[in-house]
């Protein structure tokens, strides 16, 4: 049984430069882990908190100091000496200990921190590979790995906000691997480039999580733009590569209408618009159409849509399980988007995976706009045998770290 000999947190910064966690495990076996946690800027509103310093001289006041000090102060105190038979020990300890419904006290950022640092050391103590020990974790077997879902452009809260939606997302669907997945995504954002050089004369900026953000008129115009690069990188758009949005649409919901560009829609107008777009466009899946709080209205959207389609819930849903059963029980959508940051521990997070599985719901393993180099989110992915992973664009090493491990997880399994 694990016995936690120490806990160390540091601050360290993320793709934004932004501060976040790293928090060192320790086990009595001698087995050392460490992991850092990721962050949101397109957050939903029902997110576990994290702890953040609010001292202005410092990062804007968005310094890590308090929270890796949680973690080898009062986390670390609490825990050093104790034996934890298993990961749901663990996290229900940090809960305890927390003692607050949204995790404020400790940080939500503090807690994942230590959660996924256990979590490794617990695998390198068993002596397993860490999507292994999730799967264990989950108590079944690793089905097929992940298909990808790469970030083309973006808008919305990861760039100017020149086009008031998020993501417009390549999904290669006919690709067998990982691997052929990623030669062809690498073509059709070259391709991007490309294109968005001849027709807006830009260079090449990415936003947050790597996408092109084109100066477009509208969303419209990512999608087709969207679709002629993948047909200039040689493949065909809904056979080889279908599309997926993000529309994120909580952060343009203002006083009951959508502020889509120029547009004030309706909740039933946004419906209409979505409709209009997955007619036009081979779209596979509408992440966020709808504010996080539009409740009735997201289950006309599954109504009108998901039958052809993934409706994904992420502000929505926030990795939460009561607002999971809420949705399931409304019908409000049919996917579930998965951040394990937003909820805060693997336990919690795992609960919100099962309640998606159990209404036949499909899962999309989700890293977040601000990330680190760590990997764990990976052999999450695989471990517990997501649908699809949303890791962001192919550039940026926070990004190319998850790829590069999914690949590396991809050429294990095969040799076994
Ligand atoms: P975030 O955005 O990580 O900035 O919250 C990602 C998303 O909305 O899916
Ligand atoms: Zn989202």
């Amino acid at each position: 049984m694990p016995r936690i000999r120490s806990l160390k947190g540091l601050e360290i910064l993320d793709s934004r430069g932004t501060p976040t966690v790293r928090a060192t495990c320790t086990l009595a076996s001698g087995a050392v882990a460490n992991a850092s946690v990721p962050s949101g800027a397109s957050t939903g509103a029902a997110e576990a908190r994290e702890l953040r310093d609010a001292d202005a001289t410092r990062y804007g006041g968005r310094g890590c100091r308090k929270a890796a000090g949680r973690v080898s102060g009062d986390i670390h105190n609490a825990f050093a000496g104790r034996d934890f038979e298993s990961q749901d020990a663990l996290d229900q300890a940090l809960i305890s200990l927390d003692g607050t419904p949204n995790k404020e006290q400790l940080g939500a950022n503090a807690i994942l921190s230590v959660s996924v640092a256990f979590a490794r050391a617990h695998a390198i103590e068993l002596g397993l590979p860490l999507y292994e020990h999730f799967a264990r974790l989950l108590g079944q077997p690793i089905r097929a790995l992940p298909r990808i879902t790469v970030n083309l452009f973006s808008g919305g809260k990861h760039a100017g906000g020149q086009v008031p939606i998020q993501d417009v997302l390549i999904v290669p669907v006919a690709a067998p691997t990982i691997d052929a997945s990623l030669v062809q995504v690498h073509a059709v954002y070259q391709a991007a480039v490309d294109l968005i050089a001849r027709k807006y004369g830009m260079r090449w900026l990415t936003a947050d999580e790597g996408g092109l953000a084109p100066p477009a008129k509208n969303a419209e115009d990512l999608l087709d733009h969207a679709v002629e690069a993948i047909e200039k990188a040689g493949l065909k758009p809904g056979t080889d590569i279908l599309l997926g949005l993000d529309v994120a649409a909580s952060h343009f919901y203002h006083d009951g209408e959508y502020h889509l560009g120029s547009d004030r829609l309706s909740s039933n107008g946004m419906i209409d618009r979505l409709r209009k777009w997955s007619k036009q466009f081979p779209i596979v899946s509408i992440e966020d159409g709808l504010a996080e709080d539009d409740w009735e209205h997201w289950t006309l959207l599954t109504r009108a849509l998901g039958e052809k389609m993934l409706i994904l819930g992420d502000d929505l849903l926030c990795t939460n399980p009561e607002r999971i059963r809420r949705a399931i029980a409304a019908r409000a959508c049919n996917a579930l988007l998965l951040k394990v940051n937003q909820i805060g521990t693997l336990t919690e997070a795992l609960e919100s995976y099962r309640l998606a599985r159990s209404a036949g719901w499909h899962v999309t393993m989700s890293a977040r706009s601000g990330e680190t180099e760590d990997n764990w989110f990976s052999d999450l992915a695989v471990g517990w045998s997501g649908d699809q992973t949303k890791i962001g664009s192919v550039t940026q090493s926070e990004r190319l770290a998850k790829y590069n491990r999914l690949l590396e997880i991809e050429a294990d399994r095969s040799d076994a």
